[in-house]
């Protein structure tokens, strides 16, 4: 039987539940750059069991060069559609 879609809260959800094919939004906390990132790149470079709610801070923006953001990953976890 397939598995029926799941919606993982934040608090709980971890890289290995990010959807491929869905983006995950990163904002900058400094400069306001956004920047979009597919949940399968995620997945190949961090640990599967990282909480995704504490990725934030491991992110450097590509733009002004500061570390630490904002991590948009509902639309990964099935929150939307
Ligand atoms: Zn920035």
């Amino acid at each position: 039987m397939p598995e029926p879609p799941r919606m993982i809260p934040l608090y709980v959800a971890r890289v290995a539940d990010l959807r491929v094919g869905t983006l995950v939004g990163v904002t900058c906390r400094n400069c306001g750059h956004v920047a979009e990132i597919a949940s399968a790149v995620l997945r190949e470079r961090l640990p599967p069991y990282s909480f995704v709610k504490q990725l934030g801070p491991q992110f450097r923006c590509q733009s002004c060069g500061v570390k630490g953001a904002d991590v948009d990953a509902r639309r990964a976890l099935g929150h939307y559609g």
